[in-house]
């Protein structure tokens, strides 16, 4: 039997509680953690707990467009309750080899604290 790629995958394993992490908040379809490696003062990786490559292979399942939204109102409520939204903050989804994506779990990055550069490196 072949083990489905949920199985050995890091943010699935976080999600499952089978690898700890700083666990900030959570939801139906989502969970908020604090990155390992912070960029900045603030940086938390908001998760869909369903597994899935990219924002792309993510987009496809048929419950796609309420988890989305469901992971960006967590971001969303994080951004409130950290009072995030005065000074402003940045969303980051990384795609690809070429877009700098690490964890093939498709996770959006919050970011805030300091002035952010434009273009990102
Ligand atoms: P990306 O490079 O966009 O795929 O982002 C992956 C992010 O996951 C990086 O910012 C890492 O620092 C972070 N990361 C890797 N392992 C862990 C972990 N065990 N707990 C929390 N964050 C992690
Ligand atoms: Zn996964």
């Amino acid at each position: 039997m072949t083990a489905s790629p949920a199985a050995s995958c890091l943010f699935c394993r976080i999600v499952k509680g089978e690898i700890p992490a700083g666990r900030i908040r959570e939801s139906g379809d989502s969970l908020a953690i604090a990155d390992i490696a912070p960029q900045a003062p603030h940086h938390y990786l908001l998760i869909p707990k369903r597994h899935a490559t990219d924002i792309g292979e993510f987009m496809k399942g048929p419950r796609a467009a309420a988890e989305m939204a469901d992971l960006l109102n967590l971001g969303l409520e994080l951004a409130l309750t950290e009072h995030l939204q005065e000074r402003g903050y940045r969303l980051v989804v990384n795609t690809g080899q070429e877009g700098g994506q690490t964890v093939p779990h498709l996770h959006i990055h919050l970011l805030a604290g300091r002035e952010m550069g434009w273009p990102p490196g």
